[in-house]
Order: C-alpha cells, then sequence, then structure tokens
C-alpha cells in the first residue's frame, strides 16, 4: 500500500469547518503523516468546503479544476470535505474526476478508514450521513491557536430557513453530551487555552433534543463557568426565537461569559421574514433586543443581514435598513442573497437586479461603518480588559487583543502578555481597529 508523508488542509467557511479541519489534522499527524503549507508537493490534499454561498462554492471548484494540471507530474491523493461533500454527494466525481474521497460534515471521525480504503483499492470512495452520530476526537484536535480555542456543542439546524442550505448538508440537530463539553474544555484550559467559542447552528436551542439530560443552553453556562481558569465563553451562533430569560441572566451573572450576543435578523420586513421563515416578527425580534438590553447593561450585539432576497421591494428594504441603524450593531455581516440549490427558495424567481441588491448592500455598509465610526469615538478615552491574543501581525511591536464584547485592541507590549487579561486604555482608531495604552496587568473585569 502506497505511503502516505504530508498532507496540506486548506478550509473555507464558518468557525464550524475551521474546527472540523483542526479535527482532521490531528487524525492525521496521529497517523504520523505531516502537515505542510505547499499544496503542490503534499501526498494529501483536503478542501473542507463551505456551500454558504454560491461564491464559496465556485473558489473550490476553481481550485479543484486547477489542480488536475498539475497531476501529471504528481499524484496526490485528494479529498474533498465539508458543506459541498453533503450537498453535491457523487456529483463531485462527475465533475472532478481526479477527487479520490468525498467525506460528509458527519463522517469526518472515519477519516483514516476513508483513506485506507482507498489506499487499498484504488477506488473513490464516498461517506456522507446525513446525521451526526458519531462522538469525535476532540481532544486529538490540533489547534494553532494558543489561546482561543473552539468547542462544538452541537451540528445541524432544526430552523430550515428559505434561503439556507445548513439543515441539507449538516442534518438535523443534534446537542452534544455536556460531560463531554466540560471535559473538553476543563482540559483546553489545562492546557493554557484562556477563551472558549461554544459553536453551533444555532447554540440557543442546545439540549431541547435531548429533554432527558434536563441541561439547556444556559445551565451549561452554569457548569462551564466554574471551570476555574477558564477566563472567558463565547458562543455563536443563536437563532433570536430561542434566546430565552434565563440565557439573558446568565451573560449577566457570569464572570467568563462575555457581553456579545451574534442575534441575526436577516431582514426587517415582517412579510420577508416570512417568506425566509425566520418564524419571528420583527416586533418580536425587537423585543428580545430591549429585552437583552435591560438585562445585560453593554451588552454588544452582531447581525447577519441578507438584501435582496426575492420580491424584496425598497420600501421593505427601507425597513432592515432602519433596523441596521436603531439597533446599532457591534458587528454586522451584510450580504446580497445568492440562490442555493436544494433550498426552498429556489422556487422563487431570484427576482432583485444584481445592480439593485449592490446598491442596497453599499447603503447597508454606509449606515454601518457610520455606527462603527461612532462605537469607536466612544471609545476613546475609557479604560477596557482585554484578552491579549498574538503578536500584531503587521507590525510586531503591537500586540493584538480582544475586549469582552469582541473589539480588536492593539497596544505596544512584550510577548510574555500574550495569553492574559490586561487593561488598556483607547487613545485613538484606525480603520477597524483601536490603538490603546497597556495600564496595569490587572485581570479586572471590565466592560467593552
Ligand atoms: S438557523 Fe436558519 S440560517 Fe441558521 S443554520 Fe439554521 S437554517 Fe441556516
Amino acid at each position: 500500500m502506497r505511503q502516505l508523508k504530508t498532507f496540506y488542509v486548506r478550509t473555507y467557511g464558518c468557525q464550524m469547518n475551521e474546527l472540523d479541519s483542526e479535527i482532521m489534522v490531528g487524525q492525521l499527524e496521529n497517523r504520523g503523516l505531516t502537515r505542510i503549507e505547499d499544496e503542490y508537493s503534499a501526498d494529501l490534499l483536503i478542501f473542507n468546503t463551505c456551500s454558504i454561498r454560491d461564491l464559496a462554492e465556485r473558489k473550490v471548484m476553481g481550485k479543484l479544476g486547477k489542480l488536475g494540471r498539475f497531476l501529471q507530474t504528481h499524484q496526490p491523493i485528494i479529498g474533498v470535505t465539508g458543506c459541498m461533500a453533503n450537498a453535491k454527494k457523487d456529483a463531485l466525481f462527475q465533475k472532478i474526476p481526479h477527487i479520490d474521497f468525498i467525506l460528509g460534515t458527519n463522517n469526518i471521525h472515519d477519516l483514516n478508514n476513508v483513506l485506507d480504503e482507498v489506499l487499498s483499492t484504488g477506488n473513490q470512495t464516498i461517506r456522507t450521513d446525513d446525521k451526526f452520530e458519531h462522538e469525535l476526537d476532540y481532544l486529538g484536535a490540533k489547534r494553532d491557536d494558543k489561546v482561543k480555542a473552539y468547542v462544538s456543542i452541537s451540528r445541524g439546524c432544526d430552523k430550515f430557513c428559505t434561503y439556507c442550505v445548513v439543515p441539507y448538508t449538516r442534518g438535523p440537530e443534534v446537542s452534544r453530551p455536556p460531560e463531554n463539553i466540560v471535559e473538553e474544555c476543563r482540559h483546553l484550559v489545562a492546557n493554557g487555552y484562556k477563551e472558549i467559542t461554544l459553536l453551533g447552528q444555532n447554540v440557543n436551542s442546545y439540549g431541547k433534543d435531548k429533554p432527558e439530560w434536563q441541561c439547556l443552553f444556559h445551565d451549561l453556562l452554569y457548569q462551564l463557568d466554574k471551570i476555574p481558569g477558564l477566563e472567558r465563553v463565547r458562543f455563536m451562533t443563536s437563532h433570536p426565537v430561542d434566546i430565552t430569560k434565563e440565557l439573558m441572566q446568565a451573560i449577566r451573572d457570569l464572570k467568563s461569559v462575555c457581553e456579545f450576543v451574534h442575534f441575526p435578523v436577516q431582514a426587517g420586513s415582517n412579510r420577508i421574514l416570512k417568506k425566509m421563515h425566520r418564524i419571528y416578527t420583527l416586533e418580536q425580534y425587537l423585543e428580545k433586543v430591549h429585552m437583552l438590553r435591560e438585562t445585560v447593561p453593554h451588552v454588544a450585539l452582531g447581525t447577519d443581514i441578507i438584501v435582496g432576497f426575492p420580491t424584496e421591494t425598497e420600501e421593505e428594504f427601507q425597513l432592515t435598513y432602519n433596523v441596521l441603524k436603531e439597533v446599532e450593531y457591534s458587528v454586522a455581516f451584510l450580504f446580497a442573497y445568492s440562490q442555493r440549490k436544494g433550498t426552498p427558495a429556489m422556487r422563487w424567481k431570484d427576482d432583485i437586479s444584481e445592480e439593485i441588491k449592490q446598491d442596497r448592500l453599499q447603503r447597508l455598509i454606509q449606515m454601518q461603518d457610520e455606527i462603527y465610526s461612532k462605537q469607536r469615538q466612544d471609545m476613546l478615552g475609557k479604560e477596557f480588559e482585554v484578552l491579549v491574543e498574538k503578536r500584531n501581525f503587521k507590525d510586531s511591536t503591537l500586540l493584538k487583543a480582544r475586549t469582552r464584547c469582541w473589539k480588536n485592541v492593539l497596544f505596544a507590549g512584550d510577548e510574555s502578555l500574550i495569553g492574559t487579561l490586561q487593561k488598556v486604555k483607547i487613545h485613538s482608531f484606525s480603520h477597524q481597529t483601536l490603538l490603546g495604552d497597556l495600564i496595569t496587568n490587572s485581570g479586572l473585569k471590565m466592560l467593552g
């Protein structure tokens, strides 16, 4: 059987995919392979793909197509994993015949078995289960970051928003047992990690599929907060209908839980929200925003918004614009709608022209830039607790850190501060980054 020595992994898409790649890297290193960054000399190439937008898929198809040219001189094993594997299945073999294996998001535990099969038979191999059913070797994941780690608490989604492929690519929601999550977090903290981001397509509905555990998302947060040395807990992403009063109180009361909630509104018109199957009205959404802000002082909110959904009128877009302006999100991911094969929204004509979509998008971006600028202005002269993450990439005399509310701050400091909580005073900002001065080695909890 052919011996593999090196591998290359390229990750597209979301944090869940980043974590899946870290798990696969762990599996391959346990097998004795070495990760390298040169795709043209590795023995095994893995493309961990994303299906959320058409552009993401086109990038991967372009990359895989180009690889065909160098196969005359080099014969690596090529695998496609991630959401495109589930969405396209063996149609990928027809389009890109030099792919050796396809591994779905719910099958990454099987990577080494699939590799053995490919190497021993020489046949193209595919595994794409609809449901996530195997606990993964999370403890063996090979993480690049030494301060922050992602921890998966659930996989899949049951919400079926009409524009989204996730329920079809990642399957129904399956929560991970709380004791496994706590064990992994303890392990990470023992290995020096200070911040954990809990991942799920909709973390707020954690545990609802397993009522016998009697552990909903806020219960899990209380358990994690007890881990000594775990300084910060974040989570993403959330569906507004599942955020409860108990969760808001947990964010307010638990020292480790950061006051930042990604709370995607998607659109401002009730007709469009209904068409998107978001299962809330704008009034219900704004009521939750109000409750959250009353319960958790200084909470920062993030959002996702789609413009140009089929049949969206200018007046309906204006309602979305008004929400963005009124709520003043700290983080906003803004997108123009693109059709995704296999989603219910495909039955509607994509009838908003690209020109109108881009015009609406630009108007939102411009408004959000004004909000960012105002928020940064408000932070000038104030002190914030930051977790120091690493040296700054562009200017290595600076350290890169983040506030509890997810704002990037750069300041001059010694490398020994990486992985510690510090207090900084903001003196200026440029583009998207705040610049500050180190005040003390405090470890105080301060908002911001
Ligand atoms: S909540 Fe909606 S947008 Fe989010 S993953 Fe589930 S179906 Fe997709």
